[in-house]
């Protein structure tokens, strides 16, 4: 059975005093559960709290962002290896906001996907089309597209371990969810097209991203290559969370 997974983007929300509520709140809500893993990824100066706070409990924690450099001149990017050293797991890489408003192309998307298997790190890849892709029926070529970046600079083999986001920008924080159907659709064209360069890829879990919340999730999840979720917004919300890792749960 693949590994089920829920991980919670912050976004740049946050403050000492709120994380700590909502962390406290995960913790009693979260516990250790077989093949369901819940991580969140909170903005880089809250890392240290979220560690303290996390550490001992069943969830796990990430970085929404990594440089694709190890070190030297890049004023405010943050390397693998310094995250890794005080116990980070996870990384966003390809966040749709980031390429779209910080101009992360594929290949830089694909670089900062190699820093963070370098760092040790397991990167949460993210793909997914704009509306006027998805009107357009180039759905599969973009997505498609994203994923071959990968592929052609790290390698097939380096996708083994990560974790992938299928998050459709017309979906994400808009409260409207792609239907489990239309997400379900494009996790099988990404299994296949990885499969398709290394058989061990089919069982890579695949997340689905975009305005999940408690209402929709467990329907999005029932779907067979859906292995969990990408939440924003309601990951904001430790009762939201909780639910929606709940629902994650076979
Ligand atoms: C996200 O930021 O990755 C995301 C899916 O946001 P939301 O759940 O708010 O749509």
């Amino acid at each position: 059975m693949r590994a089920r997974f829920v991980a919670g983007n912050w976004k740049m929300n946050g403050s000492l005093r709120a994380n700590m509520g909502l962390l406290d709140a995960l913790k009693a809500g979260l516990k250790k559960s077989e093949n369901l893993e819940y991580a969140v990824c909170a903005p880089f100066p809250y890392l240290g709290q979220v560690s303290a706070a996390l550490s001992g409990s069943a969830i796990a924690w990430g970085a929404q962002n990594i440089s694709e450099h190890d070190a030297g001149a890049y004023t405010g990017e943050v390397s693998g290896a310094m995250l890794k050293e005080f116990g980070c797991r996870f990384a966003i890489v390809g966040h749709s906001e980031r390429r779209a408003l910080y101009g992360e192309d594929d290949a830089r998307v694909a670089a900062k996907f190699i820093a963070a298997k370098h760092a040790g790190l397991t990167p949460i890849l993210c793909v997914g089309e704009t509306l006027e892709q998805r009107e357009r029926g180039e759905t599969d070529s973009v997505v498609g597209r994203q994923l071959d970046a990968v592929v052609a600079a790290a390698g097939a083999a380096a996708l083994a371990g990560a974790v992938l986001a299928y998050e459709p920008v017309w979906a994400i924080g808009t409260g409207r969810n792609a239907t489990p159907q239309q997400a379900q659709e494009v996790h099988v064209f990404a299994r296949a097209r990885l499969a398709a360069r290394d058989k061990a890829l089919a069982g890579l879990t695949i997340l689905y991203g975009g305005s999940v919340k408690p209402g929709n999730a467990k329907d999005l999840f029932a779907m067979p290559d859906i292995d969990g979720g990408l939440i924003g917004g309601a990951s904001l919300v430790a009762e939201d969370f909780i639910a929606i890792c709940a629902a994650a749960r076979r």
